[in-house]
């Protein structure tokens, strides 16, 4: 498989390099070539383990043999994957049991996977830039902690983090470094994206990025989205992933495993205050500023990265998008009353991500008429573990929520990390020292 840039089709690079380079030399993000029809060479049952070695053998092919690529694949998805009904015509697939309780998980496992296997034989090691949010980061750190051959430093904006996501990420030491950046996630993603842009750099230091750009990031997420929609697929229903975004990459998986054949018909994305990409689904006006702070953090992002790799699998053409995605913005008034609501109704805690991805199907319906969506079977990602906001949660809910033993232990362990200002030089600093 050969992959382009979002900014020059006729370009074409193998997987190994769009994934070492994590962002084209043009500044574009890379797209397969094609897009195979893997769902028809699959079985309605196939297992997950299954349904991600077709996609990785798809897209990956002999650039990786069959046993390391299975061996990745496997390890990708060693936690539980449970899909859970909340009601008669909504399901929640919980990505949040892996090891830092957030989706970001799969990418993270997938990619220490693979760049560990392209690393295999250099002399240099590979330094692996990410900005993050808060939940990349610690997923990040966890993938690559002591993976042979590669070097971790995470830019994420200071004292906009959880407490929690700032431990999963300052807690590993060994080859993971943390910088706590004095601006916001904008800025940290703006560095990395210099960063990869600065020529002596490069020459220096062999860096790959691990931001959402990254296409091995973007495979294993549509793993899960092809898993759910085979295990929710009826003929007489319309699957509709809601996808709570940020950066929106997990949105592109989604549409990518439509492409593949599996059978989704169409895409909720649901995000908070940061509306950048719904009111473009609803103008056509496609205006990034800078983020506004809310209670789902990690979706506070104000250039939402993948849009441009969106625009891309949309032929640039606001119709189509437009036709498939419909765009919701909800604010934390209401993500507040939504997890208040389900926890007296169910006793079910949700992280305020998912929330607004559940609050966000209660507008689809109210604005759709429930007339119209009589044949629609939402799907919600349940993007990350309530215990890793409780923070968030305190004073929203009547009781504390229970920390998991994993996190209970983070909690005793020392944090180090290094204080940069949102300057370019601050970070090569840290990248050549
Ligand atoms: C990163 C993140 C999101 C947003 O995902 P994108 O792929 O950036 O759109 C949503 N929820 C949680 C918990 C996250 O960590």
């Amino acid at each position: 498989m050969k992959y382009f840039s979002t900014r020059n089709t006729k370009l074409a690079f193998s997987f190994r390099e769009a994934v070492l380079a994590g962002l084209a030399p043009d500044g574009g993000l890379f797209l397969p070539q094609n897009i195979p029809q893997v769902a028809e060479r699959l079985s309605p049952s196939s297992s997950l383990v299954e349904i991600g070695n077709a996609i990785a053998q798809a897209f990956v092919e002999d650039e990786i043999p069959q046993h390391s690529r299975e061996e990745i694949v496997q390890k990708t998805l060693s936690f539980p994957l449970p899909l859970v009904s909340l009601s008669k015509n909504i399901s929640m697939l919980e990505l949040f049991h892996g090891p830092t309780f957030a989706f970001k998980d799969f990418g993270a496992r997938f990619l220490a996977g693979v760049l560990g296997y392209f690393s295999e034989g250099e002399q240099e090691p590979c330094t692996v830039l990410v900005a993050t949010s808060g939940d990349t980061g610690g997923a990040v750190a966890q993938g690559f902690f002591g993976v042979a051959g590669t070097q971790v430093l995470l830019l994420y904006p200071k004292g906009r983090v959880s407490p929690l996501q700032e431990k999963q990420m300052t807690t590993l030491g060994g080859n993971v470094r943390a910088c706590a950046i004095e601006g916001s996630f904008d800025d940290c993603q703006r560095l990395v994206k210099e960063a990869f842009l600065d020529k002596e750099l490069l020459q220096r230091v062999r860096l790959s990025s691990a931001n959402s750009i990254n296409i091995a990031r973007l495979l294993p997420q549509c793993f899960y989205h092809a898993f759910a929609s085979q295990k929710l697929f009826s003929p007489d229903k319309k699957l509709i992933m809601v996808v709570p975004s940020g950066n929106y990459g997990n949105l592109c998986a989604s549409v990518l495993a439509r492409r593949m054949g599996f059978p989704l018909h169409a895409f909720l994305a649901a995000s908070n205050a940061n509306d950048i990409v719904p009111h473009y689904l609803a103008t056509g006006d496609f205006s990034p500023r800078t983020s506004r702070r809310t209670l789902s953090n990690a979706m506070d992002v104000g250039h939402p990265s993948n849009f441009e790799r969106l625009a891309a699998l949309y032929d640039q053409d606001y119709t189509k998008m437009s036709a498939e995605i419909m765009g919701i913005s909800i604010s934390d008034e209401e993500t507040t009353r939504q997890i208040k609501e389900c926890f007296a109704e169910t006793k079910r805690i949700l992280d305020p991500h998912t929330a607004v991805g559940l609050a966000a199907i209660g507008h689809a319906l109210e604005h759709e008429g429930t007339q119209a969506c009589s044949d629609a079977l939402f799907c919600l990602l349940a993007t990350a573990h309530p215990a890793k906001f409780r923070e968030a949660l305190q004073g929203i809910l009547p009781e504390e929520v229970p920390l998991p033993a994993e996190l209970l232990a983070l909690e005793e362990k020392a944090t180090q990390y290094i204080s940069l200002r949102a300057k370019i030089e601050d970070v090569k600093e840290m990248l050549l020292a």
